[in-house]
C-alpha cells in the first residue's frame, strides 16, 4: 500500500513527542539501534535500512546512522512513524529519504522538528527518475544500480560539509562502493545478452528496475500492480490477464514482493506455481545478514537462475 495522505498518528506522535517524552510504545519495533559510532560521528537517519546500509559503505565509522524502517514484516508504503523516529530526525545532519510519495513521513517530521541546519538527500531527485508519459513514476528507485553509484558519491558530498576532515575517506569509500556496483551491472548485462527481451511478471513495481537493466519485458497489466502497490482490489479483468500469463505460459518468471502480500499477490503466486513458473522473491527493504552489495547480487542470481541457461 501507499502511505496515505491523511495520517492522524504523525499529529499524535509529533504531540506526544513534545509532551510527553517517554509516552512511546509500539510502533517503532522494525527501528535499527546502534550505535559504536564514536559521540563526534556525524549522526545522519535514513527512511529505511537499504540506505542506512549505503550511508555506512560510505561514512564508515565516521558516521551513526539510525534506519527507520528495518523490519521485513513491515511494508514500508504504509508504514507509521513514531516519537523516537522524531527525536532522531531532529538531531539528525543528514537524512536520506527516497522521496517520490514512498516516505512522506520523513518531511513532515522534518518540518514538525524544525531542523533547519539537516542536509535532506532525495534519492528519487538523485536518480533523475521521472514519470513516463501517462503513467506513474516507479519510486523504487533503490533497485536501480546506477542510482546506488549517484546516492554513494551524493552521500560522500554531505557527509565531507559535515565532517571535513573525513571527506577524503567518504569519496575514497564511495568510489570503492561503486567499483562493486560495476560487477553487478556486469551481471544484469549477462542477462540481458542471453535472455534479451524475455517476457516476465511482476506483483508490484518494486524490481522494475532490475528487470529492466537486464532487457526483460514486463507483461504485467499496469492496473494489476498499481492495484497491489495501492492495496486497493485488482480490477477483475487485470486479474484474469495476469493469471492468463501463467496458464498459457507467457512469462518466465513471476518476481514475487515478499514484503506487500495479500490474498492477490498469493493467487498469482499459486497460478505460477501451478504452472511451473520459477517464483523470484524480492523484498523493499535490506533481509538481514545482508548488505546492498550482497542483497542485489543475490538478486540478479536469483532472476538468472529462474531464467535458466
Ligand atoms: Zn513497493
Amino acid at each position: 500500500m501507499r502511505v496515505s495522505s491523511a495520517r492522524p498518528p504523525i499529529l499524535f506522535v509529533a504531540l506526544c513527542a513534545v509532551l510527553l517524552p517517554g509516552c512511546d510504545s509500539s510502533s517503532d519495533a522494525g527501528g535499527e539501534r546502534r550505535s559504536t559510532a564514536p559521540a563526534s560521528a556525524v549522526r545522519v537517519v535514513a527512511s529505511t535500512n537499504v540506505y542506512g546500509d549505503i550511508v555506512r559503505q560510505v561514512g564508515g565509522d565516521r558516521v551513526a546512522v539510525e534506519s527507520i524502517i528495518s523490519d521485513p514484516a513491515q511494508d514500508p508504503h504504509s508504514y507509521e512513524a513514531s516519537s523516537r523516529n522524531q527525536l532522531a530526525l531532529s538531531r539528525a545532519r543528514v537524512v536520506v529519504e527516497n522521496g517520490g510519495g514512498y516516505d512522506d513521513f520523513i518531511g513532515k517530521m522534518l518540518r514538525a522538528a524544525n531542523n533547519t541546519s539537516v542536509d535532506v538527500v532525495n534519492v528519487v531527485q538523485v536518480s533523475g527518475k521521472t514519470a513516463p508519459a501517462g503513467g506513474e513514476l516507479n519510486e523504487h528507485v533503490w533497485y536501480d544500480l546506477p542510482t546506488a553509484g549517484r546516492l554513494a558519491t551524493r552521500l560522500a558530498d554531505a557527509l565531507t560539509r559535515a565532517d571535513p576532515a573525513d571527506g577524503a575517506f567518504f569519496h575514497r569509500n564511495a568510489e570503492a562502493f561503486g567499483g562493486r556496483l560495476a560487477s553487478l551491472e556486469a551481471e544484469e548485462a549477462r542477462i540481458k545478452a542471453d535472455h534479451p527481451g524475455t517476457a516476465v511478471a511482476v506483483t508490484e513495481p518494486v524490481p522494475l528496475y532490475l528487470t529492466e537493466a537486464s532487457g526483460l519485458r514486463d507483461m504485467t497489466p499496469a492496473d494489476f500492480s498499481a492495484a497491489v502497490e495501492e492495496g486497493t482490489e485488482v480490477p477483475a479483468s487485470s486479474m484474469r490477464q495476469m493469471l492468463d500469463l501463467f496458464t498459457g505460459k507467457r512469462v518466465k518468471a513471476l518476481v514475487y514482493n515478499q514484503q506487500t502480500t495479500g490474498p492477490q499477490t498469493e493467487k498469482v503466486k499459486k497460478a505460477a506455481v501451478d504452472n511451473g513458473i520459477p517464483v523470484v522473491p524480492v523484498t523493499e527493504t535490506l533481509p538481514q545478514g545482508q548488505d546492498y552489495v550482497s542483497w542485489m547480487k543475490a538478486n540478479i542470481d536469483a532472476l538468472r537462475k529462474a531464467l535458466g541457461p
